[in-house]
């Protein structure tokens, strides 16, 4: 049953994430049959290890690999996708934190747009475990390719692929997920969306529950915090000010970076959320 293992593996009293619904599942599936193009979103995940879910819309759902070093723009860097479950279609924009149970952690929407199949058979590919495709989000654009490895990456059994930029105008060798390291749909990092999401959590600087899980989400704060390049002494985090270290950095590992000549201009509006405010900060730290 689609979603069975969606379902599955998460409490749904304990989670803001979408439960999905199989009815309308099997809807979108008979709707949506053979359209394209269709959605596609990548989802920045800072759980126990940050990765970037990588989706694809097909037969009503979200295929579904987790990417640990995100996607990259250089045809010669291969990336290793690990397939996992599917995800429903309104998980496609959720952005938010997991509090507790299975990924708890931070989600954040990093690129969205739509994606068109290079193949006639999307089933057949991904049978065949090679499946060809067209992105066009803000971020990642142009020719890509998704292909199984049967396991000979990471022991990852049938469920390991690579994803890999094919050579066109769209590709170079910018490092996009530094380049370009901020919400499309907030604007924020990490702790932007803790921060929206629990308020109180920069006074307290604490989870609300105990325990194993409690000291896991006490990690990951921290590790939200340090993206920033804003770790105080104690931990404390009202100093919002000190937050331009890390956008400073970011503005930075974008200098020169862009290879490709239409990808230059092109790429300006994918970035231009993390690159204004990236300057914004930028100017603030050199007169402070
Ligand atoms: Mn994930």
């Amino acid at each position: 049953m689609a979603l069975e293992k969606y379902r599955e593996k998460r409490n749904f009293k304990e989670s803001p994430e979408p439960a999905g619904d199989a009815k309308l599942v099997a809807e979108r599936a008979r709707k949506n049959k053979g359209a394209t193009p269709r959605f596609f979103c990548v989802q920045k995940h800072l759980a126990s290890h940050l990765h970037y879910d990588f989706r694809l819309e097909h037969d009503g759902v979200l295929l579904s690999w987790a990417v640990p070093k995100g996607p990259a723009l250089d045809p010669k860097t291969k990336r290793l996708a690990m397939m996992v479950e599917d995800h429903p279609v309104e998980y496609g924009t959720f952005e938010g934190v997991i509090p507790a149970g299975y990924g708890a952690g931070i989600v954040m929407l990093w690129d969205v747009g739509t994606w068109t199949p290079e193949v006639e058979d999307v089933d057949a590919a991904l049978k065949k475990g090679d499946l060809k495709f067209t992105l066009e989000g803000y971020k990642l654009k142009g020719s890509w390719v998704l292909v199984r490895t049967k396991g000979k990456w990471a022991g990852g059994g049938d469920r390991s692929w690579l994803l890999i930029k094919h050579r066109d105008d769209w590709a170079g060798d910018v490092d996009i997920a530094e380049f370009a390291p901020l919400s499309v749909k907030s604007k924020g990092d990490f702790a932007d969306i803790l921060a929206a999401d629990n308020p109180d959590i920069w006074i307290s600087n604490r989870p609300a529950s105990g325990g194993e899980a409690g000291a896991m989400f006490e990690r990951i704060i921290r590790r939200a915090l340090e993206m920033r390049g804003n770790v105080g002494s104690e931990g404390s985090v009202g100093s919002r000010g000190k937050r331009s270290q890390g956008a400073a950095r970011s503005a930075k590992g974008s200098k020169g970076s862009v290879t490709t000549k239409r990808a230059a201009t092109k790429r300006t509006t994918a970035t231009r959320s993390s690159g204004t405010r990236a300057t914004k900060t930028r100017r603030t730290a050199k007169n402070p």
